[in-house]
């Protein structure tokens, strides 16, 4: 705890066991010497203290005065009075230094507690110049503008940039706007995978909380009205140690968000309804994204592969299709990362197969696949599974519903059918 050359005292107790380290070697050296054992040691272990150390083929040349301290397979283990004496000294002052050093602390904080408010004031000021420098200088070195703030509910960002894609790509960086307002709160992205779209939602979402941290952000230009959260769904992974699957993590994410955001959030969704069968995840996905838009109203950017989703902006008034464009270039795709208006006109799923590597033959049968399946001439395949219908009525309780007269009832009797009905429900 305490430097060297703080304290005297502390300092020459600590000599006296370094220095020990020579007076040591010279030990060794002197008693090699006095009793012609070449391999003589000396040395120190943490239970049984110092000791000198002689194999036992040398065993009659110790001399009288070694006190036998331990013995080993091969070895002694002596102890002398000299080495007893010096063990001693060296033991002691140990915890005389160790007591030195406590005392020396314990009169520290008590100096500390005297000034404690100073030091804590002074310690918060460090800390807020140390976090306005760095944006200070994050803003010179990455060309971040300040962002304005409004009442007005919306976030409208020009030529927004991912401030860490940008840096770690080699490629240049396309810049992409948003404009989100009272009549747009969400927009539906859609577009191939290694596209952008989550890289664009994530910078949208970085703008608004740099910007709430009081840092410049990485735009053209950048207006933002009030945010009270941000809610995200991304990434994929899940828990197993804890129990949950991916399909269940993402959903309990959902439902977090669901019950939660406010027209005053933004929320980012990175696909919803992937991890269960397709008509199951797009029936899902349908329905959180509507109710995002309708009864949340938070802010929304939703990614997703579903197509069908992009059918939204006809049935609500404030949701808008947008699409990160790609160019077939011979058979190969070539992502241009620029966010533009309306749905994407397809997916590219193959076409970023085939970049990842997938063999060739099973890039074509996939392709022969799409192509049954487009036309509808697609063979042996099973119709999509009945889904459990979690959500019936319990007949029985109907049928009694039903047979119920509720004018002849005595307040008893509607009382006594209300348990019967329950118990129905519940069976
Ligand atoms: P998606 O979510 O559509 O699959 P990503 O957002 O993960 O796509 O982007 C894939 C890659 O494309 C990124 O790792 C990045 O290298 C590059 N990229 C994304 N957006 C841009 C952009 N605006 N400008 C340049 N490169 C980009």
């Amino acid at each position: 705890m305490i430097a060297a050359g703080f304290d005297t005292e502390l300092d020459r107790l600590r000599g006296l066991e370094r220095d020990g380290g020579s007076f040591l070697i010279q030990l060794e050296t002197r008693e090699r010497e006095r009793t012609g054992i070449a391999n003589l040691k000396v040395g120190y272990n943490r239970v049984h203290g110092y000791y000198i150390e002689v194999s036992r083929l040398h065993s009659e040349r110790v001399p009288a005065e070694y006190h036998r301290r331990q013995t080993l397979k091969s070895v002694e283990r002596y102890i002398t009075e000299e080495l007893k004496q010096f063990e001693d000294q060296v033991l002691r002052a140990r915890d005389l230094a160790a007591a030195r050093e406590r005392t020396l602390y314990e009169a520290l904080l008590d100096r500390v507690c005297d000034e404690l408010p100073a030091l804590q004031a002074c310690a918060a000021a460090v800390a807020e110049i140390d976090v306005l420098a760095a944006f200070a200088e994050r803003t010179v070195a990455l060309d971040l503008v300040r962002p304005e703030f409004d009442d007005e509910a919306g976030i409208d960002i020009t030529e927004g940039r991912h401030p860490v894609v940008e840096q770690i790509q080699s490629r240049p960086f396309i810049p992409n706007d948003v404009r989100l307002s009272d009549g747009v709160r969400m927009l539906v992205i859609t577009g191939p995978n290694m596209g952008g779209k989550s890289t664009f939602m994530r910078q949208v979402a970085l703008i608004v909380l740099l910007a709430h941290m009081g840092s410049f952000v990485p735009a053209r230009s950048a207006k933002i009205g009030p945010v009270d959260r941000i809610f995200t769904r991304i990434g994929a992974g899940d828990d197993v140690a804890g129990g949950r699957s991916t399909f269940m993590v993402e959903m309990t994410e959902t439902a977090n968000i669901l019950n939660n955001a406010t027209d005053r959030s933004l929320v980012i969704v990175d696909e919803i309804g992937r991890g269960t069968s397709t008509y199951d995840g797009l029936a899902l996905a349908w329905a959180c994204a509507a109710h995002l838009a309708t009864q949340n109203r938070a802010f929304t950017l939703f990614a997703t592969h579903f197509f069908e989703l992009t059918a939204l902006s006809e049935c609500l008034g404030n949701t808008a299709n947008v699409h990160l464009s790609a160019v077939e270039h011979g058979e190969r795709i070539v992502f241009l990362h620029a966010v533009r208006p309306g749905p994407a006109d397809r997916s590219y799923g193959l076409h970023v197969a085939q970049l990842a590597g997938l063999p060739r033959p099973v890039i074509e049968m996939a392709a022969q696949r799409l192509q049954e399946m487009e036309t509808g001439t697609m063979h042996h395949v099973p119709p999509p599974p009945p889904q459990h219908d979690l959500f019936r009525e319990p007949e029985p309780a109907l049928e009694l519903l039903r047979e119920t007269d509720p004018d002849s009832l005595s307040p008893r009797e509607a009382l006594e059918l209300l348990y019967r009905l329950r118990g129905l429900i519940a069976e």
